[in-house]
């Protein structure tokens, strides 16, 4: 069996991402720190404990397992929380996933796909984003992920390090066998707290704004599925097997959802009423954030079947009612 490293594999989208690898039969290693990621969540392959920031404990894993691909998750990711501490952000994110790219190339582990963010480009009122568009980040989350990509194409050309860079747009959803979901401590996304402020388990939403130059005062973010996120990882690991060449592929949806339109959505599906309040901006928030996902669909084949939005709070109302990681 090929071993894949998973950073952040205990994590949201790394739990769903190594299900999706078990499934098409490699072995996924986690490595995770457990600062945001849950020991419960790692099913589906071996558990390594670990920080990026300890460059000796990733060299051990990568004798340990000789993977024959990273999958890179692991990352700090609140973007209210980068504006307020940088720092934490460029340490974490950055160094950390220099420490792996170097040791990456230094156990000879050929493939690299990373995950990104459609933060890297930054507010572009009122269009729809593609690979090209540029890439200029208004938080230190964007920036920091912004850099990685940097990084990686110097490695590309100075070590020959091939990749695959997904920048996604709002992840959401949740496995629908129920095995894995969404569960971050503390939690800042719009539909878990939503989900929560539903069934009282806190209180209100607040807005973060209402005075975006959108229809209806609220930002806009394109929803894609965790299942059909990793879905696309798994094709973007066979892209670099098969031996192609280095790639950015956006994954969003081309439909974007006000923050307005995501509260109607939740009241429908869960028929019940959204306790919410409007507040001010929260810094750092982009307007509008949607992507084509031409390119994904076109060279990777990439098909997303459950990233509809009645689809993705469905799901994750199933998961948010069947229990999580409480510690
Ligand atoms: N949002 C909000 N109230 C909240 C959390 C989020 O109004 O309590 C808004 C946020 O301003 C953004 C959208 O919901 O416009 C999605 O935010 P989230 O934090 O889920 O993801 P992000 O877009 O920051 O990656």
């Amino acid at each position: 069996m090929s071993n894949v490293l998973v950073t952040g594999g205990a994590g949201y989208i790394g739990s769903h991402a190594c299900k999706a690898l078990s499934h098409a039969g490699f072995t996924p290693i986690t490595f995770d720190n457990l600062v945001t990621g849950w020991q419960d969540a790692v099913k589906f392959g071996p558990f390594e404990k670990g920080d990026l920031l300890d460059r000796p404990r990733i060299d051990q894993v990568f004798a340990q397992y000789a993977p024959i691909a990273v999958m890179h998750f692991a990352a700090l990711s609140q973007v209210g929380e980068s504006m307020s501490v940088p720092g934490k952000y460029w340490r974490n994110n950055v160094m950390g996933s220099l420490n792996l790219i170097e040791a990456a190339v230094a156990a000879n582990c050929p493939n690299f796909v990373f995950s990104s963010t459609c933060a890297t480009h930054g507010d572009q009122d009122n269009v729809i984003l593609d690979e090209d568009s540029a890439q200029i980040p208004i938080n230190a989350y964007g920036a920091s992920k912004r850099a990685i990509e940097d990084i990686l194409r110097d490695f590309q050309g100075s070590d020959g390090l091939r990749h695959v860079i997904f920048r996604y747009f709002n992840v959401a959803g949740a496995d629908p066998d129920g095995e894995v979901g969404e569960f971050h401590q503390p939690e800042t996304h719009l539909i878990p707290l939503m989900l929560d402020a539903i069934d009282g388990k806190r209180d209100a939403l607040t807005i973060f704004g209402t005075d975006y130059n959108t229809p209806d005062g609220t930002c806009i973010r394109d929803y894609v599925h965790v299942c059909d996120l990793v879905d696309a990882h798994v094709l973007g690991l066979k892209w670099l097997q098969e031996g192609k060449q280095s790639r950015v592929f956006n994954l969003g949806t081309g439909a974007g959802f006000s923050v307005r339109e995501v509260i109607e959505h939740s009241q429908t599906v869960t028929n019940r009423p959204v306790p919410y309040a409007e507040g001010p901006r929260r810094a750092g928030d982009c307007t509008k954030l949607v992507s084509g996902s031409s390119r994904a669909v076109n060279e990777l084949g990439w098909k997303p079947h459950r990233s509809t939005l009645k689809q993705m709070i469905t799901d994750a109302w199933r998961w948010h009612q069947t229990g999580h990681y409480d510690a």
